[in-house]
């Protein structure tokens, strides 16, 4: 008989399940990938078969312009891998499509949650707990000092300031995938109406997320727009167009961005960031430890992230805990 979870084993380049010869997001193309979520460090383009949710593949069809070897797989549904392997997808509560994925082989039952949060998000199902053997999780926020405030608290600051600089325009710089149309249906929920303006990029994801059902409102796009058309407005943004020519098109615009890392004040003043707001689609610190509570799971593998306070608060707790040396998965401006 073989070693407890040895069908699964953790290389530098991504989480291999050897008897079905496949990878969970891998760093490099592979013939079989299994597929957590569209972010560029997560999904990457390339592998022979991709298996994932129909949103996640839609998204790397946009990112990738090719969709060969798709194999899209439902919410709650189990595929089988074959090895006697077997794959299920479970809501992560990322973004759009983001899925956990349960593998089970001989009685044992792995989780790996690729990225996830525990807040309401009005863009996807919420993060499902589901019981397992091993949970290999991320730690990207794995310090106490990351505590994410209510997302409400953030948009209303962002509704002040706009109602405080009507002869300006206030700029959120959000993720393309997943951040800018969060923030754009919390401040739809929280009555703001008015037409929300957009950077080129953001365009097509923006629709991608409608044509999946999610609602965003009018949206404009700032090439269409006269300058004095955004006085009193909101435009959104990548993070790496904040400081960019491409916002002297703008009226006066006040700098803002939405991040966790905005926890760090350091962090908004090297980008120059007049209002930091703490916006995350990760786990905080208390999100990843009751996480871990509430699954119970006879042992934590974490992937990428801060480690190592999440190590000692396992032991701490009498917990069984590992970090796998896991390379190129970045979340820098989530
Ligand atoms: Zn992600
Ligand atoms: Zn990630």
């Amino acid at each position: 008989m073989s070693a407890p979870f040895s069908w699964i084993r953790p290389d530098p380049h991504g989480i291999r399940i050897l008897p079905a010869n496949a990878w969970i997001d891998p760093a490099r193309p592979v013939d079989r990938a299994l597929v957590t979520h569209g972010h560029a460090d997560h999904a990457r383009g390339g592998h022979g078969e991709t298996i994932a949710t129909p949103a996640t593949l839609a998204i790397m069809k946009l990112r990738y312009a090719t969709s060969a070897g798709a194999i899209p797989v439902e919410y709650g549904e189990t595929v089988a891998l074959g090895g006697g392997v077997s794959a299920t997808y479970i809501p992560a509560g990322h973004v759009l499509g983001s899925a956990q994925i349960l593998l089970e082989h001989a009685g044992e039952r792995v989780v790996i949650t690729g990225d996830y949060k525990r807040r309401a998000d009005p863009t996807c199902p919420p993060f499902e707990v589901t019981p397992c053997d091993v949970f290999i999780t991320e730690a990207t926020f794995g310090l106490p000092l990351f505590t994410h405030p209510p997302i409400e608290e953030e948009i209303a600051k962002l509704l002040a300031r706009m109602g405080a600089e009507p002869d300006r325009c206030v700029l959120v710089g959000a993720y393309a995938l997943g951040k800018a149309q969060r923030v754009i249906a919390e401040l739809r929920q929280a009555g703001h109406h008015a037409p929300i303006y957009l950077h080129g990029a953001m365009e097509k994801m923006c629709h991608l997320y409608e044509d999946f059902g999610v609602g965003l409102g009018e949206l404009r796009l700032v090439a269409d727009t006269p300058k004095d058309e955004m006085r009193g407005a909101i435009v959104v943004c990548p993070p790496s167009a904040l400081g960019d020519r491409w916002s002297r098109r703008l009226p006066d615009p006040v700098t803002a961005m939405a991040s966790g890392w905005m926890r760090v004040r350091q962090r908004a003043r090297q980008r120059g960031v007049e209002l930091p707001l703490v916006i995350s689609d990760h786990a905080d610190w208390h999100e990843l430890t009751r996480t871990v509570e509430e699954v119970n799971p006879a042992e934590t593998w974490i992937t990428h992230g801060r480690e190592e306070a999440l190590l000692r608060w396992h032991q701490l707790h009498q917990r069984r805990a590992r970090a796998l040396a896991l390379v190129g998965y970045e979340d820098e401006d989530d």
